[in-house]
């Protein structure tokens, strides 16, 4: 890549797109960030960090932020929809996989990334239309008409990714009839229940919910459900599209006194039809490469999506650095990570994570994307 600074292009500021552009500034890339909204807000939402992406964070600069944020849960808890018996418990403390398990607010996770990076490099405001790919360098062209050129890009742009639209062409997501409610509110609605020390999923013959505090002083609190929509309910995956509570609680209203508890106390939900994707044939075309939620969309089920985007920016950074070539170093990335992210879709897809049983878990909290042996 020659002596002078290679630049970068990321396309998309989420998740994926800011741990990608501190760990690729990192290794001495000269990286510019495009992002469509125009100012990022606070949605409702909480978020799981596993290990596997805590130590991604930590190598960034992003761990001690969140620890000061976070809920650091005791367990991964799964009981039973009705009965409360225990199916699995996996006690998470920092000396078993390396790092803490974090719970926290979206946002707050989002927030410490935009952090890891200098400002001027975060250009809002500039939805991605096109890409012109030349022989030694890539053009971007946005919605109001701007231009943009980098050595490489990347796409970062989520599961309605438009590079990948333009670089492998147009993917239909698949549409399995279910729907996730969620919520975070005050744990003060709850006159005085305590939901306990762990993360914890409530598993029903045909549907879930995932309930944990987003916070240290456990102030707040945040579930996530998975339930059959009977209704044809197919919107976009939309952050702020709302639910009905009443419907909400009905679906729930043979699951445990815990479960209740927290539905009752519920003032609002969000609703978000959950969307399913195969994995993706390739994940590069020369010099354009595609992270996260573009590449190896996920049901949410193992809370690995965030998680395996913000791995993908360690590994990318890593064959860039050592690998002299774009479209070499895509490849390499590619042949590492889709293994990886393949198989963790393939088990969300089934929901089957933790439901029981002993199987290993160490294969999938234990990663280290800074330190795993990378194929030639
Ligand atoms: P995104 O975070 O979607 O970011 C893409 C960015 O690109 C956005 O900012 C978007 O505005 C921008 N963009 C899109 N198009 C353009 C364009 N044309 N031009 C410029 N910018 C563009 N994962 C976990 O690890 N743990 C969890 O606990 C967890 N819980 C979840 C719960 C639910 C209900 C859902 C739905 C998902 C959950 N996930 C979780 C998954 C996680 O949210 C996603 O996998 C993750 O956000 C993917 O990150 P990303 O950076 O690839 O994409």
């Amino acid at each position: 890549m020659g002596d002078k600074k290679a630049s970068l292009a990321i396309v998309g500021a989420g998740m994926g797109g800011l741990a990608a552009a501190a760990t690729l500034r990192q290794a001495g890339f000269d990286v510019r960030v495009y992002e469509q909204a125009p100012a990022f807000a606070r949605v409702g939402a909480g978020v799981q960090m596993m290990p596997n992406s805590v130590k991604v964070l930590r190598g960034i600069g992003v761990e001690d932020p969140l620890r000061r944020v976070a809920f650091q849960p005791y367990s991964h808890l799964n009981r039973e929809w009705d009965t409360g018996r225990v199916m699995r418990e996996l006690p998470m403390p920092e000396d078993l996989f390396g790092a803490p398990y974090l719970c926290m607010h979206r946002a707050d996770l989002h927030d410490a990334l935009l952090h890891a990076v200098p400002p001027e490099i975060i250009h809002l405001d500039k939805k991605l239309v096109g890409l012109d790919r030349r022989a030694s360098a890539v053009e971007l062209r946005f919605a109001d008409g701007t231009r943009a050129q980098a050595d490489a890009v990347i796409g970062a742009d989520g599961v309605h990714s438009v590079v990948r639209d333009i670089i492998i062409g147009p993917d239909m997501p698949i549409h399995r009839g279910r729907v996730a409610y969620r919520a975070v509110f005050s744990k003060t609605l709850l006159n005085g229940f305590d939901i306990g020390p762990s993360r914890t999923k409530w598993w029903g013959p045909d549907r879930h919910i995932v309930i944990y505090y987003t916070n240290p002083a456990r102030t707040e609190l945040y579930f996530v459900t998975s339930v059959p929509e009977p209704a044809e309910w197919l919107t976009r995956e939309s952050w702020s599209a709302m639910g009905d509570v009443g419907e909400l609680r009905q679906a729930y209203e043979s699951f445990h006194h815990d479960v209740r508890a927290v539905l009752e106390a519920c003032p609002a939900c969000h609703k978000w039809a959950i969307l399913d994707r195969d994995p993706l044939a390739r994940w590069s075309d020369g010099r354009v490469a595609l992270l996260g939620d573009a590449c190896h969309a996920m049901t949410p089920y193992m809370a690995q999506g965030a998680a395996t985007a913000i791995e993908d920016g360690a590994v990318l950074a890593r064959c860039l650095r050592e690998t002299g070539d774009f479209e070499q170093a895509f490849q390499r990335y590619e042949a590492h990570r889709k293994p990886r992210t393949s198989r963790i879709q393939a088990i969300s897809r089934a929901n089957t994570w933790m439901k029981g049983g002993d199987d290993d878990t160490s294969w999938l909290y234990g990663y280290d994307a800074w330190r795993v042996p990378l194929t030639p």
